[in-house]
């Protein structure tokens, strides 16, 4: 990254008032369960977006990013969705979630925002929610809002879903912005209540090696919104608002109500739940060399009952397993992306050399692998 402050000083001819930084996220278990009003247990990683802000006498919003071109300039008075396109909507977008939410902004003054990330963008990683919450939690402090993380984080979703176009729900935001050093983020998506969870990783030597596939299927979006129908085809057939509300005992029933694929769509959305929790109570019990069962589960339920794995990601959780790994993974939506093994440290060259050679011999394409370390969330840096 770049120096941010001399960056904001050579764009803007000022100093800043302060630097704001917020992580990416990565999904440690608990996949396409969010909208189902499941469970989720992401982390913050070691790649952040910064956001170095200076406060303005009047009610302008002048923002710059390091990413792209030229400036783009906002108006406190005058936030319209309709006014916002392209990168800025992340951060207008926010601004305008507070005021359409009724949050006082009759006093808050313009700024000047320079942003910086090392996030990969589209990487499946969440830059868009680290550049959400490293603004909302600028506009927090500069504003004097007083407003907690969580509410912060759901401004991002705000600013995500109506001034992106985004649907997507809260698990990237509450990540970044609840994220602690050596912890996971327990969300309930149907109480929004969050809360951290020891991860221990560093006691144990461990780390998270992220393998990025580099593929992305075409289907990727039409396939998403297919397993979307399902798992509303399949709570509608039994009888509930949404798939959080059945458990493994409700199972055999599903069984006999529903057509083979909408039952096996069913299914791992009810073990993954129910994998999430296990997850939990193991961290806290044994400690995390004994989710390895738990990770290699879901990422078997998620090729053979969701259907949402491509060949790459599952030669690489295989690989990375045979190789030494705890566990490993599919991470994110599907259809291509990235997969997570959870390893000790001093394996991790040796696995993900494993992984590389397994792929080129397959014909396959070559990867990106690099470790991440799950660490703190939203925070101001100085
Ligand atoms: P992901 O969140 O997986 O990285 P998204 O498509 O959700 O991918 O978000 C990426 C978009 O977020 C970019 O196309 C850009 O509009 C915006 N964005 C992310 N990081 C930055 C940045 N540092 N500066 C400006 N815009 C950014
Ligand atoms: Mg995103």
């Amino acid at each position: 990254m770049t120096d941010i402050r001399e960056a904001f000083e050579a764009a803007y001819g000022h100093a800043a008032d302060g630097v704001w930084s917020s992580p990416g996220r990565v999904n440690l278990i608990g996949e396409h369960t969010d909208y189902n009003n499941g469970f989720v247990l992401p982390f913050g990683i070691d790649y952040r977006t910064s956001a170095a802000v200076a406060v303005r006498e009047d009610r302008e919003i002048h923002l710059r990013s390091t990413f792209a071109e030229g400036e783009v300039v906002g108006n406190l008075d005058a936030l319209t969705l309709e006014s916002m396109s392209g990168w800025s909507a992340y951060v207008l977008g926010v601004a305008w979630a507070m005021a359409d939410a009724g949050v006082d902004l009759a006093a808050a003054r313009g700024l000047d925002i320079l942003i910086d990330s090392d996030v990969p963008v589209g990487a499946g990683l969440s830059s868009s929610a680290a550049l959400e919450c490293a603004a909302g939690a600028a506009f927090n402090e500069l504003w004097g809002l007083g407003l907690d993380k969580l509410a912060i984080a759901r401004f991002g979703r705000v600013a995500e879903n109506k001034a992106v176009g985004a649907p997507t729900g809260l698990l990237d935001q509450a990540a970044s912005m609840l994220a602690e050093d050596d912890h996971v983020v327990f969300l309930d998506c149907d109480t929004e209540e969050a809360r951290p969870v020891a991860l221990h990783l560093k006691d144990k030597g461990l780390g998270i090696l992220v393998t990025n596939s580099n593929v992305e299927h075409e289907h990727a979006t039409g396939g998403y919104g297919d397993r979307f129908a399902s798992c509303a085809k399949g709570a509608e057939a039994l009888g509930v608002t949404t798939l959080r509300e059945i458990g493994a005992d409700d199972l055999p029933r599903a069984q006999e109500l529903l057509d083979d694929e909408t039952y096996r769509r069913v299914r791992h959305v009810v073990t993954e739940n129910q994998r999430v929790l296990d997850t939990v109570a193991v961290l806290a019990a044994e400690g995390p060399t004994a989710i390895g069962d738990l990770l290699n589960a879901s990422q078997a339920s998620m090729r053979d009952d969701f259907e949402i794995t491509v060949p790459e990601i599952d030669l690489a959780c295989d690989t990375a397993v045979a190789a030494g790994a705890i566990g490993a993974r599919m991470t994110g939506g599907g259809f291509g992306g990235s997969s997570i093994a959870l390893v000790p440290l001093d394996k991790a060259d040796a696995i993900a050399s494993a992984i590389r050679t397994a792929l080129s011999d397959a014909g396959m394409r070559e990867a990106t692998i690099f470790t991440v370390t799950p660490s703190q969330g939203a925070r101001r840096d100085h």
